[in-house]
């Protein structure tokens, strides 16, 4: 169920049959030469309405933007700082929390998210610990790849060339969601060089000069991302079904 297409009624309504509620959470940022922009918000996105159709949890838009400034070297590439995402996702839990959602779930398709997402929990939680009090919802970050068996599914589908970023396992989910994502350039090297820490926008361009860290897109296809999106939507809905009870 898609909060974008409800109505208020209809959302008044789902809150006496559930309080739960889930978040995509992805980042606009380049993905290599092959890879779009949107990489990030396809890959929660397209799982989680996948899932929805399984269970008929209510998800929300996703937030479209996220801390991406190791990127802005390349162009189309946004970012927020870590103080506005946090900022960000208070008022979203704030909101949901008005209206009576008690588990509210972000999935979050950018690695560089993490940690900022992770204190955007504490500053929530904080809020009311540090009053004494105790707060009326419970919040969880997760990962799509890291629902349980789905990175031991992207090592097993793709044993040499993943890498860390503009990896085959997001290219295909993005190929499998929309076929205007497909690129068939073949980049070079082959395989990304991989290792350098990331640090600022000026550092990644010169350590992953086209972008990608690690990664051989050319293995990702539309078959493997139908694969990636159906088993992770079912481990999605499993953790979903434990987090709402
Ligand atoms: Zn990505």
């Amino acid at each position: 169920m898609r909060l974008d297409l409800m109505t208020w009624p209809e959302v008044e309504a789902y809150l006496k049959t559930s309080k739960t509620v889930v978040v995509p959470v992805g980042s606009t940022e380049q993905h290599g030469p092959t890879g779009v922009m949107g990489t990030d918000i396809i890959c929660p996105e397209i799982i989680a309405k996948t899932a929805t159709e399984i269970d008929p949890f209510l998800i929300t838009p996703p937030l479209p933007f996220g801390q991406a400034q190791h990127h802005l070297d390349f162009a189309g590439t946004i970012a927020l700082r870590p103080s506005t995402l946090i900022a960000t996702v208070q008022d979203v839990v704030a909101s949901l929390s008005h209206h009576g959602f008690q588990r509210i779930y972000f999935f979050n398709g950018h690695g560089g998210n993490t940690a900022t997402l992770e204190a955007a929990m504490a500053e929530c939680y904080g809020a009311f610990s540090l009053r004494g009090e105790a707060c009326p919802y419970r919040l969880k970050v997760r990962n799509w790849w890291e629902l349980p068996g789905i990175f031991e599914l992207c090592k097993r589908l793709f044993p040499r060339g993943h890498g860390g970023h503009g990896a085959p396992s997001e290219l295909s989910v993005t190929h499998y969601a929309y076929d205007e994502a497909m690129r068939r350039d073949k980049p070079e090297p082959k395989i990304a060089p991989f290792g350098h820490d990331y640090g600022d926008a000026c550092s990644f361009r010169a350590a992953y000069p086209d972008g990608r860290a690690g990664a051989d897109p050319t293995l990702a296809t539309k078959a493997l991302g139908e694969q990636l999106v159906h088993q992770s939507a079912q481990a999605l809905v499993r953790e979903l079904q434990a987090f709402s009870a």
